[in-house]
């Protein structure tokens, strides 16, 4: 089997000058082999340097698009396919969006081969552990603290018993940050997890020490991101200074940074992203190390269905792979793009037991999103 061509499908809800709003946007790869199998790959990542990354010509043995690398290869020799990625685009790859096409395509590569193999992928990746997997729900919290108490009421309503919010205004003022997170605590009662995500926002140690002396009294599972991810002793004191537990690392890539962000901030949660980490084969890597360090591992997971499908073969697969982050955009791009999405029971993910990705995308929707 040979790889014919790597396609890649930009993807847009609100018009190009326009704002975009976490899971408004989107870059699908399709990788084409000469037996008919094509496999499917994501990024949540910046489509239009994705699609560069993938497609841009050779400028000498280090700067090479992903594309021009993989044709003619056999698409079942992920290990060396994914060592050839990485070594011959590392002037504009090694870290940041190089690896998030990287992450695109290696998904695409255990597709083909769980579906050459005729097994669903967590076959292939060691085994399945469990046949559902506990989802905690991500919103993003309205600007209005008694609305985002409704919307997190109406998810526990649908079945959810750990939820999430951040993004939207959470994260800028203080004072409605608090009123924020006692309107939700309120809304959904003590037995519910909850958590909150600043995606960086608290920007400081002692505005984030502050802050979560005040939220105290809600008592919040996580925080997650107070600060930027290259805080790395800011992170170490934190996790050593709040009650309650720290998760970061959604911005990270590679092994080498996972690495030294379970070392040196030595958070509670690490959360890497399957579509942008390095792909299925480096969170495999990531998720020993994070063992070796006794860190939980919960994969970050914001897009479409086809990064949810890739993250929840790979936690099947992992023996402590218990707990999802399951987006509650209502994006068309979230909602629609798939036409058999993973099942969402009662506060579970339900493991697909077709062959491969398994995942099916509606033609209709690329048509009237797409962007290229
Ligand atoms: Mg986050």
């Amino acid at each position: 089997m040979k790889i014919t061509d790597i396609e890649v499908i930009q993807l847009r809800v609100p018009p190009l000058e326009a704002d975009c709003e976490w899971g408004e946007d989107a870059v699908i790869v399709r990788v084409h082999t000469d037996e008919g199998i094509v496999g499917l790959g994501e990024a949540d990542s910046s489509p239009a340097v994705v699609a560069a990354c993938i497609d841009a010509p050779q400028s000498n043995f280090y700067s090479q698009g992903l594309k021009r690398l993989l044709i003619g290869e056999n698409p079942l020799e992920i290990e060396r396919l994914w060592q050839k990625m990485y070594k011959d685009s590392n002037y504009m790859g090694r870290r940041g969006a190089g690896i998030h096409a990287l992450s695109a395509i290696d998904i695409a590569l255990w597709d083909i081969a769980a579906q050459f193999y005729a097994v669903p992928l967590h076959i292939l990746l060691g085994g399945r552990y469990r046949e559902r997997i506990a989802a905690y729900g991500t919103f993003i919290p309205d600007q209005d603290p008694a609305r985002s108490g409704e919307i997190a009421r109406q998810l526990v309503a649908d079945g959810y018993r750990s939820l999430k919010f951040g993004g939207g205004v959470f994260g800028v003022e203080a004072d409605r940050d608090v009123a924020i997170v006692k309107a939700v605590r309120e809304a959904v009662g003590q037995d519910i997890q909850l958590q909150i995500d600043l995606a960086g926002r608290w920007r400081t140690r002692a505005h984030t020490l502050e802050m979560a002396q005040r939220l105290t009294p809600y008592n919040l599972n996580w925080i997650e991101e107070p600060v930027l991810s290259d805080d790395l002793e800011g992170y170490a004191r934190l996790a050593s200074q709040l009650s309650c537990k720290v998760a970061g690392g959604e911005s990270l890539t590679t092994q080498w940074e996972f690495r030294q962000f379970l070392e040196q901030a030595q958070v509670d949660i690490v959360q890497p992203d399957i579509t942008r980490c390095g792909g299925i084969t480096e969170m495999k890597r990531i998720y020993n190390l994070a063992q070796l360090y006794s860190t939980e591992l919960v994969p970050h997971g914001f897009s479409t269905g086809v990064l949810l499908a890739a993250s929840v073969h790979f936690l099947a697969a992992c023996e402590f792979g218990t707990l999802m982050e399951y987006s509650r955009s209502n994006s068309p791009l979230f909602t629609d793009l798939v036409t058999n999405p993973i099942r969402f029971e009662e506060g579970y993910l339900q493991v697909p037991q077709g062959p491969g990705l398994g995942v099916v995308l509606d033609e209709a929707v690329i048509e009237r999103y797409r962007l290229s």
